[in-house]
């Protein structure tokens, strides 16, 4: 098992590219990646052992082979800093083209980020995914509803990337949607989380544009895998990642199709080599072939563990609650507390009435029988950091 993966990482560790201390104390004793088996011996990589080390105690890449930094934002914690080679935007442009020339996105094509100015590392590797691919590109780093609206009138722009959330920001202003639809954009590129099937077709039904996930970490290098036609899954490239999912609990290897959390090792001469880096994102790969054709494996993402509650041993995911509210008529905002019992809170919106069928499905998802609260949208409106679900204090 993995056969390939052990060989390409004997190599890179003869390389050198494990030779700082950050990598050699993990491997100590098992240098020679003979078998998955004792490959599953190395710790696993965790944040915080990250945000202990600055970029150049964790690289074996001299200062002018950077092309720059990335940054977590330190919403969370101390601000960590990556090293980004130029290898590493060699094999980045790799990926970009993998999942965006089946999409049929060339130098016709104007993009347009819409990323908000806090998500610096999103913004940028939007622009670096359009110019990969000979776009033009328009940047609008303060996308409030009329900005978006301001620049697509203004700018032929054929593609969107941002945040699901953003692109909805227009949605229940007829005017507003009104010029979305009759403009020049024919597709959106959603990153920076989840995107349920429900935000989907709302999404593409408001804008009048196809709509693709993409997905990805700044540990990586932002966007690293991304839907096809068949929007069923991110393709990635397996020849340069490795991803293990493991069972949350007992830190087992779990198989192909089913849900655990992501492990990443990176497979080239990476700025940051990740060794079994612990994502915390609870993903599926499925390893058949696709309705698109391809062999490339696909990751299915429900989110992140730490934002999931934990009810009776298993994992309910916001996505999990989105899905099953926008596929039953509700659109709005949500979220869940975990007390003694489930509250499910969603804004006050006229002409919403919960039926007791959608009712059932939401007690059904959290196995109890869940209290319903609507409270005004302003108490609710998503930050795109803000956490979804809750323990309440006790
Ligand atoms: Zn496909």
């Amino acid at each position: 098992m993995h056969e390939r993966e052990m060989k390409q990482l004997r190599e890179l560790y003869e390389s050198g590219v494990f030779q700082k201390p950050f990598y050699s104390d993990r491997l100590h004793g098992i240098e020679d990646f003979d078998s998955y088996e004792s490959f599953t011996k190395i710790p696993f990589m965790y944040k915080q052992d990250i945000r202990r080390t600055k970029p150049f105690e964790r690289t074996a890449t001299p200062p002018e082979e950077a092309y720059g930094f990335f940054s977590s934002s330190g919403t969370t914690g101390k601000k960590t800093f990556y090293l980004y080679s130029k290898t590493d935007k060699k094999v980045h442009e790799e990926f970009v083209k993998t999942y965006f020339t089946p999409l049929g996105i060339g130098p016709s094509d104007i993009g347009g980020v819409f990323a908000p100015v806090d998500t610096g590392v999103m913004a940028h590797t939007m622009m670096w995914q359009f110019t990969t691919m000979g776009c033009g590109y328009v940047n609008c780093p303060e996308p409030s509803p009329r900005n978006i609206i301001e620049s697509i009138q203004d700018v032929p722009v054929t593609l969107i990337a941002t945040r699901p959330s953003v692109v909805c920001s227009i949605i229940g202003n007829p005017e507003y949607e009104r010029i979305a639809r009759e403009s020049s954009v024919r597709m959106m590129l959603m990153g920076g989380g989840f995107l349920t099937n429900g935000r989907r077709h709302l999404i593409e039904k408001a804008w009048g544009a196809e709509c693709y996930g993409m997905f990805g970490m700044s540990e990586v290098f932002g966007p690293m895998a991304g839907e096809c036609r068949a929007q069923d899954g991110y393709h990635y490239l397996d020849k340069y990642l490795m991803v293990e999912i493991v069972d949350p609990v007992t830190h087992g290897p779990l198989g192909p199709g089913e849900y655990g959390v992501a492990v990443y090792t990176t497979l080239w001469n990476k700025g940051f080599p990740l060794l079994r880096y612990w994502t915390d994102d609870y993903i599926a790969v499925d390893t058949s072939t696709c309705r698109c054709g391809s062999d490339l494996p696909r990751l299915r993402y429900k989110g992140r563990l730490a934002d999931s509650l934990n009810i009776n041993g298993s994992y309910v995911f916001p996505s999990m609650l989105e899905e099953c509210l926008f596929t039953n008529g509700y659109f709005g905002e949500y979220r869940a507390v975990q007390g003694d019992r489930i509250r499910v809170i969603l804004e006050k919106t006229d002409g919403f009435e919960m039926s007791g069928e959608l009712k059932q499905k939401i007690d059904e998802l959290f196995m109890s029988d869940v209290v319903i609260e609507y409270v005004d949208r302003e108490q609710l409106l998503y930050d795109g950091h803000g956490i979804r679900f809750t323990k309440e204090d006790r």
